[in-house]
């Protein structure tokens, strides 16, 4: 079988071209032309066709530099099949450092979409008709919501068998099983056939180190057992993932001052102590206890807050996630590979 062209926003690449198109989305009110920029790389070899997208979420940043580390990889210069990458879906969002479109809607609750529906909506249209239609598979890039962080992670829904491959293929330390979200693009991709992976990672508007690790060695792993890269350069798993069939936001039982003891990716018995809330005069102290056993999947990053604010996120997961967390802290420190200079 030989390699055909790729037809994409009225451009037509080659086998063994790579170029960016940019798919128009509107104008902005003084004019200015706002596009969906992706850059697709078509390989020499067939293969199946990948897209990874970041930054549906206007202000989650992370995804974005791991776009740009997966964009200068070497291993991209022998891919079999086409790779789309779009860096920054919500470029609404991205310019106003907001998770939001600029009528405050969440464009990840509007997918599938319409070509006559609001800005979010058409946005969410083109994103599926021109990227998502011509995709076998998709990985989605997040972070926490604002003043929250993620521990690196990959959430599925309980899909097919390749799809759960593809999720410890990754190699993130955890896999959380979560239901789908109506509007989600996760849910309206998986209605025309592309299952998607979401990676969840670090906090809104920062960057941290382990999270862009995770996520574009994660990509490159999912791209080799898809076939479109070999193994030369491949940053290797050396941890299965832990396995989290559900988990739970423990919240803060009063307003006030929240100081935290544990960190995202820490292990917690029944018991544990988590934070503790006071009032600023330090007369009422509340604290923030572990009810189960887990590993703290996401925390609060502000320290100000109301009665009923999610403070920690906690995955049911029976083995001991202090240890996997360390190895895998080991395993990045160790790896030759993640030299910035030599391949990512
Ligand atoms: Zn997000």
């Amino acid at each position: 079988m030989t390699q055909t062209a790729f037809e994409i926003g009225g451009v037509t690449l080659a086998p063994g071209e790579r170029r960016r198109v940019e798919l128009p989305v509107s104008v902005l009110s003084d004019h200015t032309p706002v596009t969906l920029s992706v850059q697709v790389i078509h390989g020499k070899r067939p293969g199946p066709v990948l897209f990874v997208s970041a930054a549906v979420h206007g202000d989650e940043v992370i995804g974005v530099e791991i776009a740009r580390r997966l964009l200068r990889a070497p291993q991209l210069r022998s891919l079999a099949g086409t790779l789309m990458v779009v860096p920054i879906v919500n470029s609404f969002g991205f310019l106003n450092n907001s998770r939001y479109m600029p009528d405050r809607r969440d464009l990840n609750r509007v997918f599938p979409g319409s070509p006559t529906g609001s800005l979010a909506a058409r946005l969410a249209h083109l994103f599926m008709s021109e990227v998502v239609a011509r995709a076998d598979f998709g990985i989605d890039l997040h972070s926490a919501a604002i003043h929250r962080t993620n521990m690196p992670q990959i959430r599925v829904s309980a899909s097919n068998e390749t799809t759960l491959e593809r999720a410890e293929a990754f190699g993130a330390p955890i896999i959380v099983r979560a239901k789908l979200r109506d509007g989600s693009l996760r849910a309206a991709a998986r209605e025309v056939g592309c299952d998607i992976l979401l990676y969840e990672a670090g906090e809104a508007l920062r960057f941290d180190e382990l999270s862009a690790r995770v996520g574009s060695s994660g990509i490159l792993r999912v791209m080799h057992q898809m076939g479109m890269i070999g193994t030369k350069g491949l940053p290797k798993r050396r941890a299965a993932p832990i396995q989290a069939s559900s988990s739970s936001w423990l919240r803060a039982p009063a307003g006030g001052l929240l100081r935290c003891f544990k960190e995202v990716g820490e292990g917690v018995e029944e018991g544990t102590l988590l934070a503790a809330v006071a009032d600023p005069f330090g007369e009422q102290e509340h604290e923030i206890i572990a009810p189960a056993p887990g590993i703290i999947l996401g925390r609060a990053m502000m320290p100000v807050i109301n009665e009923g604010d999610a403070c920690y996120h906690i995955a049911a997961t029976p083995i001991d996630p202090q240890k996997r967390m360390e190895r895998l802290a080991a395993d990045l420190e160790a790896d030759p590979m993640f030299d910035e200079d030599e391949i990512l």
